[in-house]
């Protein structure tokens, strides 16, 4: 029970909130009494985000706000960060999120969209680990959990520039673990199998089919799977855990 503080009310940013995942994750972290950051990527897509702050505070009594960042963007994640601690007062926990995919095969792949992968999805995770890293740190608590995928761990044709930004994700992940353990800071990363997204809408049905048969459970997962795993994580409970890859695929990496 090291660590356990029940008065406390933890605070959390997390990044690409608006849909999917991201948006389970900002629901399930309120549930648990977080106040919550959500992140939209644009001030296009800022009204979304704000809809679901709102919502959350409705539905769980806690204090959120809605914050545009472009997370691959230093300063911004800089910005969205402090927006949080302007609001809070602290940034107890980090869910980094936020991701994009420009699929196709390597020997076609362009290098924008190699670089704009490894930009969104790997440096945008660095940028606010990064950002949040000192506040974390004066306050001895924290927890940072950020967004691989089992196909940074396997590998995936037609996905060199994704599979290389979640892998980088895992190296990103131990040594931050390595490097803030002392300070009551723990860094773990979420290796989803296939969760039913806007993501995994693009699968056609002989596609999904075949994923299905290769997945243990019989089906993809829903976002609230990866929700749940990262509450724990998140959680004051979850405190003897760092630099781990928790994969949440239903089996399919068996
Ligand atoms: P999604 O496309 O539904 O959501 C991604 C979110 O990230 C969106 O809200 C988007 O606006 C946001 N985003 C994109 N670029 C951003 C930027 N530059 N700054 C801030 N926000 C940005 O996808 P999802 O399926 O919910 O995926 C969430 C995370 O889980 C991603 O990191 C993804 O790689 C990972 N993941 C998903 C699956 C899956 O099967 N869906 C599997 C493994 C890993």
């Amino acid at each position: 029970m090291t660590g356990e503080n029940a008065a406390v009310t933890r605070s959390a940013v997390v990044t690409g909130s608006t849909r999917g995942i991201g948006r389970a994750i900002a629901e399930a972290l309120a549930a648990k009494g977080m106040n919550v950051c959500v992140n939209s990527s644009s001030e296009r897509s800022l009204s979304v985000a704000q809809e679901l702050a709102a919502d959350l505070e409705q539905r769980f009594g806690v204090r959120a706000i809605a914050v545009a960042a472009d997370v691959s963007q230093a300063d911004q994640a800089k910005d969205l960060v402090q927006a949080a601690l302007d609001e809070f007062g602290a940034v107890d926990v980090l869910v980094n999120n936020a991701g994009i995919t420009r699929d196709g095969l390597a020997m076609r792949m362009s290098e924008e969209d190699f670089d704009q992968v490894i930009a969104v999805n790997l440096k945008g995770a660095f940028n606010c680990c990064k950002a949040v890293t000192r506040p974390m740190m004066k306050k001895r608590f924290g927890r940072m959990i950020n967004m691989s995928s089992v196909v940074g761990i396997h590998g995936n044709a037609g996905q060199a520039n994704y599979a290389a930004s979640k892998a980088g994700i895992i190296g990103l992940t131990k040594a931050l673990a390595k490097e803030l353990a002392s300070r009551g800071i723990t860094v773990n990363a979420v290796a989803p199998g296939f969760i039913e997204t806007d993501m995994t809408d693009a699968l056609g049905e002989k596609q999904r089919a075949a994923i299905e048969e290769r997945i243990g459970c019989g089906r993809l997962g829903a976002p609230e799977d990866i929700a749940n795993v990262v509450a724990f994580l998140a959680s004051e409970q979850a405190s003897y855990v760092t630099g781990q890859v928790i994969s949440v695929d239903g089996g399919l990496s068996l």
